[in-house]
């Protein structure tokens, strides 16, 4: 039937999804470096500074992986606040954990396993949840959205930091090129795994374009929601607040 036909292609999704980071968790950092050219950092600095966050603060980095966002977090929120990192995939999470944990910073970080579409948190509990490079994984992601509004204090705010439609045509086939030849060839040299970099390409290709994705956060509750495009558009940073 046409719901047996969709049960089987969510399942896919995530078994797909569960392979590729389990595969690539080891070599994660150094993959993201190469192929952004280090430029995931600075798009990682202007979610941190866009996020509003401030000592005390509850905060959520989800889909957190290895802990890029986290960690800058963890330094702003200080011993009075709280920084949750959760991802669905325990190999990125052990990762992340470790490197974390190596590095010293301790205290006032926690790890939890979950799955974005049915966040095992209290509602109203988080001043700032950020979704980097995550939200294209999910498979339902209104629910996701859903759920974490529904985790935000009224106020909060909900960032998301993913790949998005390029504005310039020139950089959209230069992209395309990348995308299509470039990264599956240095997922093949570094860890042996080009599907893996096949299927975060085609994730990105299929991800909801900007106006889009700022219809499904209006739609899932949130007020006030914007974008602010990075790279000519090859990343876009979502903002929306709970009423
Ligand atoms: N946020 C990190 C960063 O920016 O470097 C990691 C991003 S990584 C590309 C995507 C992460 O999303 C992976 O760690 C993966 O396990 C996680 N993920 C995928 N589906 C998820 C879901 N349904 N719920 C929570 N995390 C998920």
């Amino acid at each position: 039937t046409h719901f047996g036909y969709q049960t089987v292609a969510v399942e896919e999704k995530q078994a797909k999804v569960a392979e590729v980071f389990h595969s690539v968790a080891a070599k994660y950092d150094l993959m993201n470096d190469l192929m952004s050219f280090g430029v995931h950092r600075l798009w990682k600095r202007i979610t941190i500074d866009m996020s509003g966050v401030r000592p005390g603060n509850r905060v959520l980095d989800l889909a957190g992986g290895t802990g890029d966002l986290t960690r800058k977090f963890s330094k702003i929120v200080g011993p009075q606040g709280k920084v949750i990192l959760a991802d669905i995939n325990s190999s990125m999470l052990n990762v992340g954990r470790d490197r974390l944990t190596d590095q010293g910073y301790v205290g006032n970080i926690e790890y939890v396993q979950a799955n974005a579409e049915c966040l095992p948190f209290e509602d109203n509990s988080f001043d700032v949840i950020t979704i980097a490079f995550g939200l294209r994984n999910v498979t339902d992601k209104d629910a996701a959205l859903r759920s974490m509004a529904r985790c935000l204090k009224p106020g909060g705010r909900l960032l998301v930091l993913e790949f998005s439609k390029p504005t310039n045509p020139l950089m959209s086939k230069a992209y395309d090129l990348y995308s299509f030849t470039a990264l599956p060839f240095m997922g093949k040299v570094v860890t042996n795994d080009a599907e893996s970099y096949k299927y975060l390409a085609e994730s990105i290709r299929m991800h909801p374009d900007q106006e889009t994705l700022k219809c499904m956060m209006e739609e899932a509750g949130l007020v006030r929601c914007s974008y602010h495009n990075m790279t000519s558009g090859v990343v876009a940073l979502h903002r929306g607040i709970k009423p």
